[in-house]
């Protein structure tokens, strides 16, 4: 079959190595010179394929009023005239009930785990480099509520088959030494030992070189700009570089899924979240994190990606803007610093801003449109690269009308 796919981040990009590498005819297109220029570029690098719980939960709606008022919170809010973004919000609300949380968990954590069992294979199948490692996760909390009700959560977790264990704050910072700056704040600690981190920016460029010895053609420095369609078939993707026709059209286009759809009478709710991220040259062994942290009071997670750490937070409801804030960036740099003092060399850091397309149930959308050959692999908001080979896996599988490997009801785009 010739299928195209359209945008070339991580999505993308494992979308057209899973279907070239069964032998259909793959062209990706992709507006930048080079894949994984956008929201795949700096992220986290976390590939957290058990921390998935969505942050649409009744925990959430308590804590609300506070994030919203805090002068300096992780979470920012400005209302825009913009109906997309009212609708979203109300359905983010709706969606904070405990019994959607926890199917939610259950339905991510499922294609979770097929993600990090595609990634073995993938790891052992390809030679590229891209920092990868097996280093596990530890989330840290600065106070007793947020600590119990971490543990809960992984109690809840342990009957799908997750691997977690409670630590107190000596055990957290025997774990990852680094810690000892903040280790008196410490309440306890989730750590995870089946975490894996690396740089999703080096893993999409590999992967799309590999996608091209596997068949894929790779539209490079190519806008897309719509869809010439007849009835509810659509005939050829319209681009910078000519009408492309292929017998089916999926959509990876990121935040920028929703406006693009939008034109042709597709409606999917996906919302840009923005946030940041800085990269600094990491310092000696007892600097700087080995193992991946995330502090849960700042919502400040740190990756070591080789000799760099990668350190990401925030979000921003603000539009579809990508303007970076600079008041936002020195609020991450000034919490990372006061973490992790002997992290790395601060003066050397390269900050970054990034959108993830978010959906108000936390779960990407995937699986077919109203149009007969339109089918979309995107919303994966903050958790796109632990799930994009699960996602372009099952992508695969719905358009050769296989059998699931998971439930795919649960991912549909009309759920
Ligand atoms: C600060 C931050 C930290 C994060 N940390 C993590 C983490 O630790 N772990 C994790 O799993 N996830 C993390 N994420 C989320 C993850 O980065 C995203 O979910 C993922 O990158 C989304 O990938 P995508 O391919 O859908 O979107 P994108 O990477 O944005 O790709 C979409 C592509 O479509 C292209 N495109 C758009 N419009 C057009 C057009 N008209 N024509 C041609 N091309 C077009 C764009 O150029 C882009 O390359 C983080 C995100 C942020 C912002």
């Amino acid at each position: 079959m010739r299928v195209c796919v359209l945008g070339g981040g991580v999505i993308g990009v494992t979308t057209a190595y899973a279907l070239a590498r069964e032998g259909h005819e793959v062209t990706l297109v992709e507006r930048h010179a080079d894949v994984a220029r956008e929201t795949s570029h700096a992220n986290g690098g976390q590939l957290s394929y058990r921390y998935v719980a969505p942050l649409a939960d009744p925990s959430v709606l308590a804590r609300l009023p506070h994030m919203l008022m805090a002068r300096e919170s992780a979470l920012r809010v400005v209302p825009r005239l913009d109906v997309h973004q009212w609708r979203w919000c109300a359905a983010f609300l709706r969606a904070c009930t405990r019994a959607r949380s926890r199917r939610t968990t259950a339905e991510l954590l499922a294609l979770g785990f097929l993600s990090q069992r595609l990634m073995h294979e993938i790891v052992a199948r390809e030679s590229f480099d891209f920092d990868y490692v097996r280093n596990g996760k530890l989330v840290v909390y600065r106070d007793s509520a947020s600590f119990e009700s971490a543990r809960r959560q992984a109690d809840y977790q342990a009957t799908l088959g997750c691997e977690q264990h409670a630590l107190d704050g000596a055990a957290c910072v025997a774990l990852e030494p680094a810690l000892a700056h903040i280790g008196k704040e410490i309440v306890g600690g989730i750590h995870t030992p089946g975490e894996e981190a690396a740089d999703c920016d080096r893993f999409a460029r590999g992967l799309a070189l590999a996608a091209k010895r596997d068949g894929a053609h790779l539209e490079l420095g190519t806008e897309f700009t719509g869809l010439r369609t007849k009835g509810l078939r659509v005939l050829a993707a319209q681009t910078s570089a000519g009408d492309l026709e292929a017998d089916a059209f999926v959509v990876c286009l990121g935040f920028r899924s929703q406006p693009m759809l939008a034109a042709l009478g597709v409606s999917v709710p996906v919302y840009p979240l923005k946030g940041y991220s800085l990269t600094l040259p990491r310092a000696n062994a007892h600097g700087a994190p080995r193992v991946s942290v995330t502090d849960a009071h700042h919502k400040i997670v740190y990756a070591p990606l080789g000799e760099r750490l990668r350190i990401a937070g925030m979000v921003d409801l603000t539009g579809m803007s990508t303007h970076a804030d600079d008041d936002r960036i020195a609020l991450l740099t000034r919490e990372a610093r006061e973490t992790f003092p002997e992290a790395g060399d601060f003066s050397a850091l390269q900050a970054w801003t990034g959108m993830r397309p978010a959906t108000p149930d936390g779960k990407p959308l995937i699986g077919a449109t109203h149009f007969r050959n339109l089918w979309l692999n995107t919303g994966h908001g903050a958790l796109g690269f632990s799930l994009a080979l699960g996602s372009a896996q099952l992508l695969a599988d719905l358009l050769a009308q296989r059998e699931l490997a998971i439930d795919g009801d649960a991912f549909a785009p009309s759920r």
